[in-house]
C-alpha cells in the first residue's frame, strides 16, 4: 500500500531539496529506498541527463533513482530571485518614529498584495520600541502570532524573551518584526514572491527604527535582509554591514526549541550583538 506523507512534512522536504538544488546538489539517494516512498518525492533528475542506464546506478545496483508521478509531484520550479532592497530612507527623528511606523501600518491596510492574506486571522506588523537600539527580524507569524496580531508570542516568543532578558534588556526596549506579516499555511517558509512583496514594508520599518544592531533570526530572515542565499553557518559569528547598521545572524528560536544544543551557539551570536551595543552580560554588569 502506498505510504502517505502529511502536507507540512512534504513542504519541509521540498524546501530542503530546493535548498540543496540551490547549492548545485541534485543527487541525494545513494542508498536503496523503500519503493513505496517513490511517489511522494519529486523528480530530482528532471533537468538532468537521463542516467537510468548508466552503469552503477539503479538498473544494476538496485539504488534508487527517483521516479516522478506526474499526477502528484510536478517538478519544483527554480527559485525566483530575491528582490533588490529599496534605497535607504532618510533618518526619521526619534520623536516622529512612532507616527512614521503608524503611517507604514496604515499603508499596508487590510493587505491582499500576496497570497498569504487568504489564510491570516491577524496581520502581524511589528512590536516594540520605535527607537530601539536592537531589532530582531524573524521569518513570519505562527499560529499564536496570527491569533494575537503580535510577533513572537508563542513558545518561540517565550524563548526570544529569555534571550532578550539574558542580554540585560526588556522586550519593550527592542523592536521585533518578520519577513512576512501574514502566517504562511502550516508555518511553511514564505515563497520568494510572498517575501519579495512584503519585505519593502519591513525595510521601511527598519529604516524608521534605525537600530544600531539588527539580529536576523534564521536563514529566511538572513536571506531577505542580506539579499543572498547562503547557509546559516556561513553567515553566523560575524558582523555584517547592513544599511548603515550592524547585522548579526543567528538561529531562529523555533529551531532552538527543536535543537536546544544550539542555544550555546546562539548565545555566542547574541554576545556579538551585545558587544556592538556596549552591553555587558547581566552577571558581569
Ligand atoms: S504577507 Fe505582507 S504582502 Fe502578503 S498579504 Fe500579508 S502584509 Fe500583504
Amino acid at each position: 500500500m502506498a505510504r502517505t506523507i502529511d502536507p507540512g512534512t512534504r513542504e519541509a522536504v521540498l524546501e530542503r531539496i530546493r535548498f540543496y538544488r540551490d547549492l548545485g546538489l541534485t543527487e541525494f539517494y545513494r542508498r536503496p529506498v523503500d519503493a513505496s516512498m517513490h511517489h511522494v518525492l519529486p523528480d530530482l533528475s528532471a533537468s538532468e541527463p537521463d542516467v537510468s542506464n548508466t552503469p552503477g546506478l539503479a538498473s544494476e545496483t538496485g539504488e534508487f533513482i527517483p521516479q516522478r508521478d506526474s499526477q502528484e509531484d510536478p517538478p519544483i520550479p527554480p527559485r525566483k530571485p530575491i528582490s533588490i532592497p529599496p534605497k535607504i530612507a532618510s533618518v526619521v527623528p526619534s520623536a516622529d518614529r512612532a507616527s512614521a511606523l503608524q503611517l507604514i501600518r496604515d499603508e499596508i491596510g487590510d493587505c491582499t498584495r500576496c497570497a498569504l492574506h487568504s489564510g491570516r486571522n491577524k496581520l502581524v506588523f511589528g512590536d516594540g520600541s520605535p527607537s530601539a537600539r536592537l531589532m530582531f527580524v524573524g521569518e513570519g507569524p505562527g499560529a499564536d502570532e496570527d491569533a494575537q496580531g503580535l510577533p513572537f508570542v508563542g513558545k518561540a516568543g517565550q524563548l526570544l524573551n529569555n534571550m532578550i532578558a539574558a542580554m540585560g534588556l526588556k522586550r519593550e526596549e527592542v523592536y521585533i518584526a518578520n519577513v512576512v506579516k501574514c502566517r504562511p499555511p502550516g508555518n511553511r517558509t514564505p515563497e520568494p514572491d510572498e517575501a519579495n512583496t512584503c519585505t519593502p514594508f519591513l525595510f521601511r520599518q527598519i529604516d524608521v527604527v534605525r537600530p544600531q544592531v539588527l539580529v536576523a533570526l534564521g536563514a529566511t530572515a538572513a536571506t531577505y535582509l542580506l539579499g543572498q542565499r547562503q547557509p546559516l553557518a556561513g553567515l553566523r559569528g560575524r558582523v555584517h554591514a547592513f544599511r548603515g547598521m550592524h547585522l548579526i545572524v543567528t538561529y531562529h528560536p523555533a529551531y532552538l526549541l527543536r535543537d536546544p544544543r544550539q542555544k550555546k551557539e546562539a548565545w555566542a551570536d547574541l554576545q556579538i550583538a551585545m558587544r556592538e551595543l556596549g552591553l555587558k552580560s547581566p552577571a558581569k554588569a
